[in-house]
């Protein structure tokens, strides 16, 4: 838990400025400044930038799992325990040419969830698993994702009770379906998007066939939304050790 020391604290506000979520408040009674523990992420930002010239920022000892889990997440530099990796503790699917997690004939799903400026709760991480869930797409397990590791059920993407009001700066959705599922889960997402708050970018890796071609993205049209605009193109040159 990151805390102001009031009796450090001058009022100066210099802090707000940096904080990634607004979360730092001032009191106009106290004329002084102390963190709002209900936005707060725990990124450390403030920590680990030293923007208080009286050291009146503090760390307070994370004192539960869902505390913890907060920080790994939020803060970009630390290494997510389970998977191993920094920055929000998964790799998505780039490095498929080698996990071979997103087979041919199916989709990869990744979507990222909230942003400096705006974070993410959970119970809306929720929200948007159970519904890409329910549109039939297959939730990515714990071992590759986070986010997992908060389902009661991965099979419908409910969290834990306890965890759903905790904020994130970011986190990410994964999961995948079939080509011809793919239409059904972005109908789930744009359902979903108006009962969120917050925003989220969407993802999608898709396998070319020999001739380079691959026409799930045609179902886009169907449903309004536009082609996008970027992409990473992966040619496998690294380890190609999957090819299914
Ligand atoms: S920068 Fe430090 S002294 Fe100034 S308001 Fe923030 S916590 Fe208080
Ligand atoms: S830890 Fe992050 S969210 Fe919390 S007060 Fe500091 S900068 Fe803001």
């Amino acid at each position: 838990m990151t805390m102001i020391n009031n009796d450090l604290c001058t009022g100066c506000k210099i802090c707000q400025k940096y904080c990634t979520v607004d979360a730092i408040l001032y009191s106009s009674e106290e004329k002084k400044c102390y963190i709002d523990q209900e936005r707060c992420t725990e990124c450390y930002v403030c920590l680990r930038q030293k923007v208080c010239s009286q050291g009146a920022i503090e760390p307070i000892e994370l004192d539960n799992f869902y505390k913890q889990f907060q920080h790994v997440i939020s803060d970009p530099v630390e290494n997510h325990g389970v998977t191993g990796v920094t920055g929000r503790g998964t790799e998505e699917v780039k490095t498929n040419d080698v996990s071979g997690r997103i087979k041919k004939g199916e989709v990869g799903i990744a979507i990222d969830m909230g942003r400096p400026g705006m974070g993410v709760y959970l119970r809306d991480a929720e929200k948007v698993a159970m519904a890409v869930a329910g549109a039939g797409a297959e939730l990515a397990p714990a071992e590759h994702t986070p986010l997992a590791t908060l389902m009661t059920d991965l099979k419908v993407g409910k969290l834990v009770d306890e965890c759903l009001n905790y904020h994130l700066l970011s986190v990410i959705v994964e999961a995948k379906c079939q080509e011809n599922q793919l239409k059904q889960v972005l109908e789930a997402l744009q359902k979903v998007e108006k009962e969120i708050d917050t925003v989220f970018s969407l993802g999608l890796i898709l396998r070319v066939d020999e001739n380079g071609e691959n026409q799930t993205l045609e179902c886009l049209n169907d449903i309004g939304i536009a082609r996008p605009h970027r992409g990473k193109v992966n040619v496998g040159l690294g380890k190609p050790l999957s090819l299914a």
